[in-house]
């Protein structure tokens, strides 16, 4: 009777932890250095910008309100980008889209996406000009499309139909991968757009999501946020706007998840690091949360990963040992696998035999 309810007691627990306990990314310590991807969450107060860069190929999605174009243009300047492999224009509100025409006036492009709607309004419509008058090749976003830039790609999951009411759900969802580490960046989609993606099967798991219309309550629903399940959600939002975003519904929802939040209106441009493996961030104001700005000593990190070593005693561990619980965080080291430890010369504890 002891076993089973041992054994049940082991399950529950089982149960509970891989539930609730989202799996976070090794830290990436050497941000900019060897970053393979990195994901510029750009500061454009109300509205969206995201520049993705990986061995020189660079992919903007979405550039503000007509009036950060030149913000958008000279921080893609910055990063020396004399051309931009992909433009994405995740749907026709000026908040996204606004100003892409200041950027495309400013910086070659190859390749620009977005989904077809009946918009007519003048910002849309000499925005289409644009890339026609440059001859950058128009590419209608399909579900299931896959591009690549560097070492990295990114493969549209949204929109999923054809008719939809207002421009949200038209957004050109789209996931970010390289190596074991992927970004969902949504636009604006919406609750259908969300639901579609769900029912679509499409592997919807990111370490890194960027919520949907600036926090809003009509995106990031709770189906989507399981699929999703992300250690990181990044809102882009103004400071003090006038929507009230991020609202409080999905505040909630990423707290109880357990999901560490970053906001462009408190921390401004955020900047996310990978070398396929890990992840780190920055970002401009320097007010991250302490989950992420001191991951690299804390032993949650350390918890993620699958073995950790002494640097001292040169033993590795399973991440529960007690052994662990008792070890310097200075001389922690962290192992995906069991061969990466012993071919780094640590033996074995004794006492967990990992
Ligand atoms: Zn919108
Ligand atoms: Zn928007």
């Amino acid at each position: 009777m002891k076993r089973i309810l041992c054994a049940i007691l082991a399950l529950a627990i089982l149960l509970t932890v891989s539930s609730c306990k989202l799996y976070t990314p090794k830290q990436y310590a050497q941000g900019e250095a060897d970053a393979k991807l990195i994901v510029h969450f750009i500061d454009v107060g109300q509205g969206d910008s995201i520049l993705l860069e990986s061995d020189d190929e660079f992919v903007l999605i979405d550039a503000g309100e007509r009036g950060s174009g030149d913000t958008v243009s000279s921080y893609i300047n910055e990063r020396g980008a004399d051309e931009l492999k992909y433009v994405i224009a995740t749907h026709p509100h000026t908040d996204h889209m606004g100003g892409l025409r200041t950027v495309l006036g400013d910086i070659a492009a190859e390749n620009f996406i977005t989904a077809e709607t009946d918009c007519a309004t003048n910002t849309w419509i000499k925005l289409l000009k644009t890339v026609e008058e440059k001859k950058i090749n128009y590419i209608d976003a399909e579900p299931g499309d896959t591009y690549t830039f560097g070492s990295a790609s990114f493969t549209i999951l949204a929109p999923n139909s054809d008719k939809y009411d207002g421009y949200n759900n038209y957004s050109v969802v789209t996931k970010v991968t390289c190596g074991d580490i992927s970004f969902m960046l949504t636009g604006d989609a919406e609750k259908e757009s969300e639901y579609e993606m769900v029912s679509s099967g499409a592997d919807l798991h990111a370490d890194v999501l960027k919520c949907g219309h600036h926090g809003s309550s009509t995106s990031t629903t709770a189906k989507f946020l399981k699929a999703v399940a992300p250690s990181y959600a990044v809102i882009s939002c103004g400071k003090d706007n006038d929507y009230g975003h991020p609202h409080k519904e999905t505040m909630q929802k990423l707290n109880t998840l357990g999901t560490t939040i970053l906001r462009t209106d408190q921390m401004g441009t955020i900047v996310a690091y990978t070398d396929g493996k890990g992840l780190s961030f920055s970002a401009t104001n320097n007010n991250l949360p302490s989950e992420v700005s001191n991951t690299e000593n804390k032993s949650s990190s350390a918890l993620a990963a699958e073995y950790i070593g002494n640097k001292n005693s040169r033993v590795f561990h399973l991440p529960d040992c007690s052994g662990v619980k008792n070890m310097n965080e200075k001389n922690k080291v962290t192992f995906d696998s069991r061969e990466e430890a012993v071919e780094a010369g640590y033996h074995p504890c004794s006492s967990c035999n990992p």
